[in-house]
């Protein structure tokens, strides 16, 4: 069923498909239609065909001069040798169509391991499903950072911005409403959908799906878009280069051996046959086979230890990589977050209790009162300021979303507070999503009490917009901000990763940033650990080892970002630390300077990250650089190797990035590394091997011409050794 969504109210889009905007399809329903439309997918073109590709391998200049010798070969009737030449051929053209078959499969099906997923609404509930699950008149939740799974008409938007080059060529992106249009806009101005395969760059929306598959957009251009992976890196470009001109001067050897033989009064079917040999000798003709081998090997060791390469000349950077910057959270870390300590109304509390299990308590530490009328509402915050969803599954919690923010329903829970209960009584009403850029994140909430305001964030971010805070006994008082710094970096100095909250009565949708106002109520810290990851510690060491340097780039606290930095071994034991305000100011000759002696770089905003690949680069570094979210973009594509976390990163960071880890984990790009470095060793072992033994060959047939004796290898014998 097709028909005009842009130009329909999103009432009769969904009515049409028989949608229920507020709960989603029920699971039946979605497994009638998947049945009835098939899966989310295009259709890629068919894998070339065995003839084809042995086809192709026959379409290389250097293969053209051996057939023609075996012409020669067979004009002359030297039957043996012409058949040994043809055979060389065959061989060579089998062997290069079946390794080129089995590269290609095994990059098409590391890009598949890579699935993408899709938020949506069912039952009821917010779940994530293999976008290839979707179905029409699925309710999909589209945040900053995902690829538009499928055609959608967006019911309700929130800033929402969207890249749609692959379709539309239009390079600026382009804004979205919810509001129909005219029945005759273009592609490009039907501002009410989304299309799949385009990119959410900012904002939040949510959306009706009206086409998957075959049937949306770009399913009826993908015709055009062949999906099969390139297999070429700048060696074997550089190569293939060079055979062009070894075509030329083998040629011209070829034809000086016998024009020189014949003036010396050599016959002709000599001389052809010395020729014959000369060409055969000299030509390389198992190279490329063997360059592809490697390559391919390489990429398949790589993705077994969680690093899928997206773009093959990575495979030969990683060889050459000088540099590797890292994030801290998830990747230098566990990404095990659990709150161990409280700070609330000028009183100090621990949180005990094992990582995961809801049992636990919270503790008053030295002369914290046990009654603090602070507790609830800090508690409270973190677990209305939060997207994290809690269930439990045969009497195990099960945790979605950010690790930051389990850890703070898990907090809430360990003090008595029920979050689903908290959640129907305080209904949000708009929020401000966490961004990198800001460190902070607000909603606003209806409650028995009114309209209120939550925030949770970096505490310098949160703070700035607090004058007062709430003390033991409920009452807001004055703010003392410089206490609450001290007890933030105290904390922060063991390594810990510390949130500030506050809330602000009344407040109205639409929330804006810059009209926060600067009189809100400090409600406490939650301060959290997040374990270094043993084998980081390890990998950062063999880095050390092969002459690597680790950078640390984290968008967390200096203190806290120093603390790990020296558990791990990154920098030196106290690692100076350089700030993204520091960075800021300074100059591109004073930042190489600084990019290349500070090992860590906290309160790092992501469009610093580009400044810092730039200077690295300027140095003569090669960078990998790890990066997940929107606005890493720009630094991942800049980056020798730009590297995306497979589980935390966002759809937009894994287009931008050469390798996708499947485990988020640092050891993986390091290994990922020696393996890169084995490849391009193995791969110049065999360029600086068998171009001079061919050239080689070619030269004592050339030699023994001009010197007159009789050859002293004829053409079966090099054929031979080159089988
Ligand atoms: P990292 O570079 O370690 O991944 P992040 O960018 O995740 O750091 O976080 C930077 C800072 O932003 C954190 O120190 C924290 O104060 C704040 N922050 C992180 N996650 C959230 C969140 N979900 N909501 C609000 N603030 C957050
Ligand atoms: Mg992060």
């Amino acid at each position: 069923m097709t028909r005009d969504w842009h130009a329909s109210t999103p009432e009769d889009c969904a009515a049409a498909l028989g949608a229920d905007t507020t709960n989603g399809l029920s699971a039946d329903e979605v497994a009638r239609r998947l049945a009835a439309d098939g899966p989310n997918q295009l259709r890629g073109k068919p894998p070339k065909r065995f003839v084809e590709r042995f086809l192709t391998q026959l379409r290389e200049p250097l293969i053209y001069i051996l057939l023609g010798s075996g012409v020669v070969a067979l004009a002359l009737q030297e039957w043996v040798d012409a058949s040994v030449i043809f055979l060389v051929v065959l061989i060579n053209a089998v062997v290069g169509a079946v390794q080129e078959a089995r590269a290609h499969s095994a990059i098409a099906a590391l890009a598949r391991q890579v699935s993408a997923l899709a938020g949506v609404l069912r039952n009821g509930e917010r779940l994530r499903v293999e976008s290839a699950e979707l179905v029409a008149g699925d309710i999909v939740l589209l945040e900053a950072g995902d690829r538009v799974p499928a055609d959608l008409r967006l019911l309700r938007v929130r800033d929402l911005v969207v890249d749609e080059a692959m379709l539309t060529g239009e390079s600026l992106p382009v804004g979205k409403s919810s509001m129909a249009v005219v029945q005759d806009a273009a592609l490009v101005d039907r501002h009410c959908m989304a299309y799949a395969g385009t990119l959410a760059l900012q904002g939040t929306a949510t959306g009706l799906v009206v086409a998957t598959g075959s049937r949306t957009e770009l399913g009826r251009i993908a015709a055009l878009i062949d999906a099969a992976p390139l297999i070429a890196t700048p060696l074997t470009r550089r190569l293939a280069a060079f055979s062009n001109l070894m075509l030329w001067i083998i040629l011209a050897l070829a034809g000086l051996t016998f024009a020189v033989g014949l003036l010396r009064g050599e016959s002709v079917q000599d001389m052809l046959m010395a020729a014959v040999a000369l060409a055969v000798g000299a030509i390389p003709e198992g190279l490329p086979a063997a360059l592809t081998i490697t390559l391919a090997i390489g990429v398949g060791r790589m993705a077994r230890r969680a690093a899928v390469i997206r773009r093959l000349p990575a495979v030969e950077a990683l060889g050459s990589v000088t540099v590797i910057c890292s994030d801290k959270t998830g990747t230098l870390t566990q990404n095990r977050m659990t709150v161990t300590e409280l700070l609330v109304g000028g009183f100090g509390y621990t949180l005990h209790g094992a990582a995961g299990d809801e049992d636990g308590e919270i503790r008053p530490a030295g002369a914290a009162p046990t009654d603090n009328r602070a507790l609830q509402p800090l508690l409270l915050a973190g677990v209305l300021c939060n997207d994290a969803q809690m269930r439990r599954e045969a009497g195990q919690l099960v945790f979605s979303g950010d690790p930051t923010e389990w850890a703070l329903l898990l907090a809430a829970l360990r003090g008595g507070l029920d979050a689903d209960t908290l959640r129907l009584r305080y209904p949000r009403l708009d929020e401000l999503p966490f961004d990198a850029r800001y460190q902070y994140m607000v909603t606003l909430n209806a409650g028995p009490d009114g309209h209120r305001m939550w925030a949770k964030g970096a505490m310098e971010r949160v703070l700035a917009h607090c004058r007062y805070a709430l003390d033991a006994h409920g009452t807001p008082v004055a703010l003392n901000a410089s206490a609450v710094h001290a007890a933030a970096d105290e904390m922060a100095a063991r390594g810990m990763r510390v949130l500030a909250f506050a809330y602000h009565t009344g407040g109205a949708a639409p929330l804006m940033r810059d009209a926060l106002g600067d009189d809100w109520v400090f409600l406490g810290l939650q301060g959290m650990v997040d374990p270094p990851r043993g084998e980081a510690e390890q990998a950062v060491a063999r880095c050390k080892a092969a002459g690597i340097r680790v950078v640390m780039i984290t968008g967390d606290h200096a203190v806290t970002a120093a603390g790990i930095a020296g558990a791990l071994g990154i920098g030196a034991a106290t690692p100076r630390v350089v700030t993204g305000r520091e960075l800021a100011a300074l100059d591109a000759d004073a930042l190489r300077a600084v990019a290349g002696e500070v090992s860590v770089f906290a309160r790092v905003e992501p469009e610093q990250k580009l400044r810092l690949v730039e200077a690295l680069q300027a140095r003569g570094d090669v960078v990998a650089m790890t990066g997940d979210g929107v606005n890493d973009a720009p630094a991942l594509r800049q980056a020798d190797i730009g590297v995306a976390m497979g589980r935390g990163g966002t759809d937009v960071a894994k287009e931008s990035s050469d390798m996708v880890l499947t485990d988020d984990n640092f050891a993986s790009i390091e290994a990922a590394v020696e393996e890169g470095r084995g490849v391009y060793d193995n791969l110049l072992k065999f360029i600086v091997w068998t171009l001079p033994t061919n050239f080689a060959e070619g030269v004592i047939i050339l030699v023994a011409v001009l010197a007159g004796v009789t050859l002293p290898i004829t053409p079966l014998q090099l054929s031979l050794i080159h089988i």
